[in-house]
């Protein structure tokens, strides 16, 4: 990968942060090359017995720590992870945290350096991604008060497809409503950019090409891009839109969620937990939400859910096809993205009409890296490449802080 100059030396290293709702992932880049030095977890926030697990560059483990009966919250793992890091970090010089935030409303198309004045504005975008954005800022405000001196960066998840067209980005709404920023976002945009920033390496004639990439992890989605850039994607207001997920319910005729509240007496807080905590492939399965569960599984509830969602990867390609005027190379990625044979094998199938023809011994060799999975004579090419939207995240921090 080109690796352009941001001004980091060799100490120098970049945090990312992405923070959920109980746990917060961090991972640190070290030098001018951005070279993976330590990553980890502190899990069960909140709840039960708060986790730490870390591991360097090898995967060798590099510190754990329970605190039993006594769950952090984000502020105190965050103090904790500060801590660790200072320890562990002798004779590196950080030079910005990079935060995953889900939601950058209308305005936030890029990343953004942070600051009191920034975060109050952020806040206000909390009801367009209730679940997500209040951890993720909770992290923001705790290094902003436990390390004020270090830079901090906004990378958002939906700054990638702020320059959809405007059809793409539109609901059939008047617009009373559509006003008030109640259109389409999209999201997963770090690792979609991630995608189109590798493809002049390992296909230089799809760089100006017409690409849909689906990032199937326990959230899925997929994006159609035109010479690197977002021009349409299956999620929209929220990230329960579009493809069937671990447990998200993916597309829905809304007249559905009308139906639960007016026949079934369902209120709001019911009908949120069926669509994002009890659908999708939990939901259809009764079984698990995780593929390798099901991929194991005999019953055939579990089958059934993965050929749901099979079924509509297949649909929302051919949509997004259509949004991109037809179709040069199909990309793979996210947990199931780069690890199911099988998943890969039955999307490129059901994708023959157009012009996917898979290697089947290259679909099964994948070993963790970028690949070609179609065959030589494949009119539409198949790519599998892991995500990796903490390297985009550092890359963006060190470009905004080099910068100044
Ligand atoms: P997240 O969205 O939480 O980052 P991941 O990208 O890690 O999730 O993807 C998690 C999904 O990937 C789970 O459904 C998991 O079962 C699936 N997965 C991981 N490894 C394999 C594998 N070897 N075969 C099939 N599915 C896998």
């Amino acid at each position: 990968m080109n690796a352009p100059n941001h001004g980091l030396a060799p100490d120098d290293a970049v945090v990312v942060i992405n923070a959920g709702s109980s746990s917060i992932k961090f991972s640190l880049f070290r030098g001018p090359d951005f070279s993976p030095e330590l990553k980890g977890k502190v899990e069960n926030l909140y709840a039960g017995t708060t986790r730490f697990s870390a591991s360097d560059a090898q995967g060798h483990p590099a510190g754990e720590r329970t605190w039993a009966d006594a769950p952090l919250d984000h502020e105190g793992a965050m103090r904790f992870l500060i801590d660790h890091a200072e320890e562990h970090l002798q004779g590196m010089n950080v030079r910005a945290v990079g935060h995953r935030i889900v939601h950058g409303g209308v305005h936030y198309s890029g990343p953004q350096l942070l600051d009191g004045a920034v975060l109050d504005d952020l806040e206000k975008l909390i009801p367009l991604a209730p679940l997500h954005l209040p951890h993720n800022l909770a992290s923001v405000r705790a290094v902003l008060a436990l390390a004020p001196q270090v830079p901090q960066v906004a990378c958002f998840d939906t700054a990638f497809h702020t320059g959809q067209p405007a059809l793409a980005q539109a609901f059939a709404l008047p617009p009373s409503i559509t006003g008030r920023g109640i259109r389409r976002y999209g999201f997963h945009g770090l690792s979609y950019e991630y995608i189109a920033s590798r493809v002049p390496d390992f296909a230089p004639a799809l760089a100006g090409g017409r690409i849909v990439a689906a990032h199937l992890g326990n959230g899925a989605s997929m994006c159609a891009m035109h010479a690197g850039r977002s021009v349409a994607s299956t999620m929209g207001f929220t990230a329960v839109d579009g493809l069937p997920m671990g447990t998200r319910c993916g597309a829905l005729d809304p007249g559905v969620v009308l139906y639960l509240i007016d026949e079934l007496g369902m209120d709001v807080a019911a009908v949120q937990r069926l669509l994002y905590q009890e659908s999708g492939l939990l939901g259809v399965s009764g079984i698990a939400a995780d593929m390798r569960t099901l991929e194991a599984s005999v019953d055939p509830r579990a089958q059934l859910a993965i050929d749901l969602l099979v079924y509509r990867i297949g649909r929302e390609l051919g949509s997004l096809a259509a949004a991109l005027g037809g179709l040069d190379a199909l990309v793979f990625s996210g947990g199931i993205g780069e690890n199911s044979v099988a998943v890969r094998a039955a999307v490129c199938r059901d994708a023959a009409w157009l012009g996917v023809t898979l290697d089947e011994s290259a679909n099964g060799a994948v070993g963790g890296g970028i690949a070609r999975i179609s065959a030589a004579s494949s009119k539409v090419a198949a790519w599998v490449v892991p995500a990796n939207e903490e390297l985009m995240i550092a890359r963006h921090a060190a470009a905004l802080v080099g910068a100044q």
